[in-house]
Order: structure tokens, then C-alpha cells, then sequence
């Protein structure tokens, strides 16, 4: 990570000072959904950041809550933290760690610093009073240290049912950190649990399982986004009570938005589980696999993510610069072919019929490295509907009208001179006529066409489903809106079309820039006998 960054400072003033021998970070997904576009920024930061001082990072599955981690969620996200290049020094369970964990429960138990209490979720909520009133000590709080000890263990061995006893600290009801006032450590859920079974019924709290798991592992800096930093007063209080000889330290950064896009997990996974898309690698989701899928390159959402910088303030970035990321990455490396999506017939009716004649192209004109390719011209082709008028409607106008000529990318100069409808009086065909002197490459200058246009030969096209995307959630006035009622209905829009037949077979998310269009990757549903391609990003930025 080039740019400086405020953790990179304390980094830098703890490695001169001795405070730490070696970075040592953790990436700590809960592994309840896929992960999206924002936790690549905690992914670089803990990553790269270690990695700039020679130190290492784990990855650690937060997987202290049974009720929604999955072992299809743990799966993924290997997948999606190798596909962004990145190497765990080690991969841990926070799970792992609940013999310790319940351990050091009860010796925060022995000193006094923990308690057994009955109170329910909502009581427990109403004790705790709010930011201009104290607390009210629950009445459970004096219990003796063996009436806990005994508490806690009927806890564990499941006299209990899920909600009926929690175990709290014991730390301030009237402190002005909220978190602070006797924050639940240990609650019982009767739940299978992906790794360990059924060994557990109790299952603590993120806010005493991670400061604990990042001591037993040695982490030096804890990086996480900034909603925890009211709770960092909560994680030094663990870890000094429990007597760790290790002490790690908590640090945020600002949360990593971006403009009409969903970025949280729970509202993911109501997207996937309410069908308003397709799964989780759907196109328009903002998860890695949805990326991947619809063709954004690894680097690209590296790079965007690094010129968000790293602050204390969350930062909502307009998307499209991702795009634009996205096009300086892969410009120079992919071929530029062309392809029609709304097709029009054009007949060169001075050309022979089935006679087939194929012009030399340059794979990407700003890069020769990538070669040359034959494109088919004939009798039949197709050039887009937008491309074509009956009469020139201003003179900014430069594609092809009636009575105009205009050059084929690649080929030769065609005149339109008459149209042919259908019943309905729809343009069907444009008959042109092709001057034989002007393919490109000959040198012929005498003439100035009315633009370049593209066009694919029909009898060798190979059809193709163009996928084009638009945000997925579109921007509301009534904030009260649920997002799901926000959904774009334009998010998604499938064209069927042509593509010059430039190579036998298409790879899975293989990229192509489609001339005077955008970026295009072949999606995972493409045949070769029917291509599906989707469009990555278009081939300028909108933004003027
Ligand atoms: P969400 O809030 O989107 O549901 P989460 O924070 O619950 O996600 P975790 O699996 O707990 O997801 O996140 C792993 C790490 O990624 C945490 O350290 C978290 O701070 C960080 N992270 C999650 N979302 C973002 C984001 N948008 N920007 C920066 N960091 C993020
Ligand atoms: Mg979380």
C-alpha cells in the first residue's frame, strides 16, 4: 500500500519505539454471507499493511454466533481472498478459542467482575437507561461468586433455555459509555454450530470473543471499521481483566460506501433470498463473487479501493469510479472486436452473393503486441439500428443516412441509397453500395466519409446475448422507502445481437472491449453456439 495512511503512521511509530517486534493484523469475517466491495478495504488494510513491514496477517472466521455462519460462507470467502491475491499467515475459527474464552469467563467470574443475571433482552435494554440517564443495577448483580460459578456452569450444560440467564460484567451501570454498562459476554443458544456440533449451548459475545482471540493470536494493530470505536474502551477492559500477557490494540477506519449500492450483508441476503436477484454472484451485486462474475479484474477493485485512501470518516464513492479503475486495467490488454446488439440488415447489393472475403485488423490499435486478426466482409451484414437514419438529421450527425457514405471499421466505404419496411413500416433493410477502391489499408483518401461505423458479416456472425447493467437501487427522496421497494427495474437489461466470429471458442470471463461501446466479459452461462456476454462498464464515464 503506497499511500500513507493513518494506520501506516502508528504502524511506522510502534515498530521505531519498540512497542512491537513485527505487525502482526487479522482479517475477521463472520461467515454469514458472501463479502462485498467494502470489506476489500478492511482486506487491504490488514493485508497490505502488514505486509509493507514484513509482518503477517491470519485470517480469522468470526464464527461465535451459530445462527446464520455457514460452511458454504466459509468456502466463498477463501475463494474470494485468494482471487484478490492475498495469504493468510494462518487460518483460525474463532470458535477455536471457546474453551479459552469460557475459561477466562470464569475467572472474570472469581474476581468479581461477572455475574449470572435473568433478565431478559428487553428488560436488560431498559436497565441500561440511555445517554442522559444512568443505569439501573440489575438485581441479579450481587450474586455470590459460587452462585455464579454454579449459574454459569448449569449455563453451559443446558439447564437452561435460550434467552432464560445471560453472563454480564461487571463494570459501571452509570458509565457514560454505554457499552460499558455491563455488557452481556455469554448467552445461551441452543443452536448447531457449523465446527463444533453441539458442544456448545452458550456462545459469547463479539465484544469479549475478539479481543480475546486477537490476544491468544498476537495481533499488534486490530483493524476494524469505525462503528466499533465505542466499543474499544469495552475491548482494553477485556483484555486487561482476563490478565492477557498479550495486549493488542483496536483501531478503526472509516466504512467504505458507494453510491446506490447496498453494502451490508443482512440486506444482501434478503436481496438473494427474496429473488430480486439472481444469487449472490448475480452481475449487479456488490459482493466480490458478483464482481468477479460480471468481470471487474481483481486489480481494478484493488486500485479503486486504494485511491479511496484510508481516514477516520466513512467515505460513499460515486461507483462509477470503480469503472474507470476497471478501464485503465484492462485497455491496452484485450482485443477490441466488434458486435452489434440491436441489429440492422444492411445487403451491399453490388457485392457478389455468397462470396466471403476477410480484411486484416489490429487486435487493440494502441497496442500491437496483441496482434491481428481476419474479420469476414460480405453481401449480408449487420450494423446497429442506432447507426443508420433515413436523413441526416444536423451536421454533427456522422453515421450513415440515406444518400451518405460512411466508412466500415476495418473494411470499406458503403452508400446507402434505399430502404426496405416491413408491414408495419418498420425499417428492415438498408441496401448500399460498396466502392471497391476505399478498403482500408489501401491508402485511398479522396473521399471524406460521414463517420465509422461497425458492422459484423451476418452469414459467419455468431449470436450473442448482451447483458447491460444499471445501479441496482435507485435513489429515493421518501428515505422511509425499504431498499427492496427502491430496487432499479431497469437494473438488468438483456439485447440480442452479433459478435464477428473472432475465435472458436469463448472462455469464462474472457474481456473484450466491443469498439465504441465498453468492456464486455463472457459470462458463466455462455455456449458457443449462443455467447452471453455482460458488459463490465461502457466505454466512457458519464460523468461530464
Ligand atoms: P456488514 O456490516 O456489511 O454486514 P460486517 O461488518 O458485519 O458487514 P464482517 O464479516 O464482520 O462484516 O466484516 C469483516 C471486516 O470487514 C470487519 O473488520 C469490518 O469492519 C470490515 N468491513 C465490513 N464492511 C466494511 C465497509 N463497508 N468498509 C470497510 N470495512 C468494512
Ligand atoms: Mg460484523
Amino acid at each position: 500500500m503506497e499511500e500513507s495512511n493513518f494506520i501506516k503512521t502508528i504502524m511506522e511509530k510502534d515498530l521505531a519505539s519498540g512497542k512491537v517486534k513485527e505487525i502482526v493484523t487479522r482479517f475477521p469475517p463472520e461467515p454469514n454471507a458472501y463479502l462485498h466491495i467494502g470489506h476489500a478495504r478492511a482486506m487491504i488494510t490488514d493485508f497490505e499493511l502488514a505486509e509493507c513491514f514484513n509482518g503477517k496477517t491470519n485470517l480469522r472466521f468470526d464464527d461465535t454466533n451459530p445462527a446464520k455462519e455457514d460452511s458454504e460462507f466459509v468456502d466463498a470467502i477463501l475463494k474470494d481472498i485468494e482471487w484478490l491475491g492475498y495469504h493468510p499467515a494462518n487460518i483460525f475459527f474463532g470458535s477455536d478459542y471457546f474453551d479459552q474464552t469460557y475459561e477466562l469467563a470464569i475467572k472474570l467470574i472469581k474476581k468479581g467482575l461477572a455475574y449470572v443475571c435473568d433478565l431478559n433482552q428487553e428488560e436488560i435494554a431498559k436497565y441500561r437507561g440511555d445517554l442522559s440517564h444512568p443505569g439501573i443495577d440489575s438485581p441479579y448483580r450481587n450474586r455470590s461468586v459460587e452462585e455464579n460459578l454454579k449459574l454459569f456452569n448449569e449455563m453451559r450444560e443446558g439447564k437452561y433455555a435460550d434467552g432464560e440467564k445471560v453472563l454480564r460484567a461487571k463494570i459501571d451501570m452509570a458509565h457514560p459509555n454505554i457499552n460499558m454498562r455491563d455488557p452481556v459476554l455469554y448467552r445461551i443458544l441452543h443452536m448447531h454450530h457449523h465446527r463444533q456440533g453441539d458442544k456448545w449451548c452458550i456462545y459469547p459475545m463479539y465484544d469479549f470473543a475478539h479481543p480475546i482471540q486477537d490476544a491468544i493470536e498476537g495481533i499488534t494493530h486490530s483493524c476494524c471499521s469505525l462503528e466499533y470505536d465505542n466499543h474499544r474502551i469495552l475491548y482494553d477492559w477485556v483484555v486487561e481483566k482476563c490478565e492477557m500477557p498479550h495486549v493488542p490494540h483496536q483501531y478503526e477506519f472509516g466504512r467504505l460506501n458507494i453510491t446506490n449500492t447496498i453494502m451490508s450483508k443482512r440486506y444482501l441476503r434478503e436481496l438473494v433470498n427474496s429473488g430480486k436477484v439472481t444469487g449472490y454472484d448475480d452481475p449487479r451485486m456488490p459482493t466480490l463473487v458478483g464482481l468477479k462474475r460480471r468481470g471487474f479484474t481483481a486489480s481494478s477493485i484493488k486500485d479503486f479501493v486504494k485511491s479511496t485512501g484510508l481516514s477516520r470518516v466513512n467515505s460513499t464513492i460515486d461507483g462509477e469510479m470503480l469503472d474507470h479503475f476497471l478501464r485503465e486495467d484492462i485497455k491496452l490488454k484485450v482485443n477490441r472486436i466488434m458486435a452489434v446488439k440491436d441489429p440492422l440488415e444492411v445487403v451491399i447489393d453490388n457485392y457478389e452473393e455468397g462470396k466471403i472475403e476477410y480484411v486484416v485488423a489490429e487486435n487493440n490499435a494502441e497496442n500491437p503486441e496483441l496482434g491481428e486478426r481476419k474479420v469476414a466482409f460480405g453481401r449480408h451484414l449487420y450494423i446497429e439500428k442506432e447507426d443508420f437514419v433515413l436523413e441526416k438529421p444536423n451536421k454533427h450527425y456522422k453515421r450513415l443516412a440515406l444518400g451518405l457514405e460512411v466508412r466500415l471499421y476495418h473494411a470499406y466505404f458503403i452508400k446507402a441509397n434505399s430502404v426496405d419496411y416491413d408491414k408495419d413500416g418498420n425499417i428492415v433493410c438498408v441496401h448500399c453500395t460498396y466502392d471497391v477502391n476505399t478498403k482500408s489499408g489501401s491508402g485511398f483518401n479522396e473521399r471524406k466519409p460521414n463517420g465509422t461505423i461497425q458492422f459484423v458479416e451476418a452469414t459467419t456472425a455468431r449470436s450473442a446475448i448482451f447483458n447491460l447493467f444499471e445501479p441496482l437501487v435507485l435513489d429515493d427522496e421518501d428515505e422511509t422507502k425499504s431498499f427492496l421497494d427502491r430496487i432499479n427495474p431497469n437494473s438488468w437489461t438483456r439485447m440480442k445481437g452479433y459478435v464477428e466470429n473472432c475465435k472458436e471458442h469463448f472462455d469464462e470471463l474472457e474481456r473484450f472491449q466491443f469498439i465504441r461501446d465498453g468492456y464486455y466479459a463472457v459470462d458463466k452461462e455462455s455456449k458457443d453456439s449462443e455467447l452471453v456476454f455482460n458488459r463490465i462498464a461502457p466505454l466512457k464515464s458519464s460523468i461530464k
